[in-house]
C-alpha cells in the first residue's frame, strides 16, 4: 500500500506541519488531534474534513 502525504497549509492554515501516513483515514485521525493542539479548534468540521480528504496526495 502506498503512503499518502498531507500538508496543513494546503487547507489554509499558516502552518508548516506535514505528515505521511499509510492511509487517508490515519491522516484525518492525526489532523483531528493536530487542529485541537495547534489551531485551538474543538474538532475537524465537516467542511474541513472534506478539504483535508481532497488535499491528501500520494507520498
Ligand atoms: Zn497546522
Amino acid at each position: 500500500m502506498t503512503d499518502v502525504r498531507f500538508e496543513c497549509r494546503s487547507v489554509g492554515f499558516e502552518c508548516e506541519w506535514a505528515l505521511r501516513a499509510p492511509s487517508s483515514e490515519e491522516i484525518l485521525r492525526r489532523m483531528r488531534d493536530h487542529v485541537r493542539c495547534a489551531h485551538s479548534l474543538p474538532d475537524l468540521s465537516h467542511d474541513l474534513e472534506a478539504r483535508v480528504s481532497s488535499a491528501v496526495h500520494p507520498a
